[in-house]
């Protein structure tokens, strides 16, 4: 998608501190961190939002939580715990449409 800068990052255009990555997803750290864990899990394949990407392609969905949880376990707080968001449209925080998950995990998060 031309543009888009989770595209980008997925075609190697342009650099991204990478974690993890698999045959479907990729996972690097956020630029602006909010968390001390702070961790960006996208599909290498543009969709809009994480919704979109279970409707087309449910094996690439499971496959980014999934990648989440081994990252979570990499970076040591599988034990002590982690949070997945998925931000979706502009009413959700959504500010990049490339479908990404955020996994947030360090000192206590705070509740909702
Ligand atoms: P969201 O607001 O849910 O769409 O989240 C987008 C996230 O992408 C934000 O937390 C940004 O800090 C992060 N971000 C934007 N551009 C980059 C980039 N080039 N590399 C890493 N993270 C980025
Ligand atoms: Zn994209």
């Amino acid at each position: 998608m031309p543009d888009c800068v989770f595209c980008a990052i997925a075609s190697g255009a342009i650099p991204a501190d990478l974690v993890a990555e698999t045959d479907t997803t990729l996972a690097f750290r956020d630029l602006d961190p909010k968390a001390d864990v702070h961790v960006l899990v996208i599909p290498r394949a543009h969709f809009d939002n994480l919704g979109a990407v279970a409707a087309a392609d449910p094996a690439t969905a499971a496959a980014m939580i999934t990648t989440a949880a081994g990252v979570a376990a990499a970076e040591g707080v599988a034990d002590s715990g982690y949070r997945l968001i998925a931000n979706t449209g502009a009413g959700g925080g959504q500010t990049v449409f490339h479908a990404h998950l955020h996994l947030l995990a360090g000192s206590r998060l705070p509740g909702f």
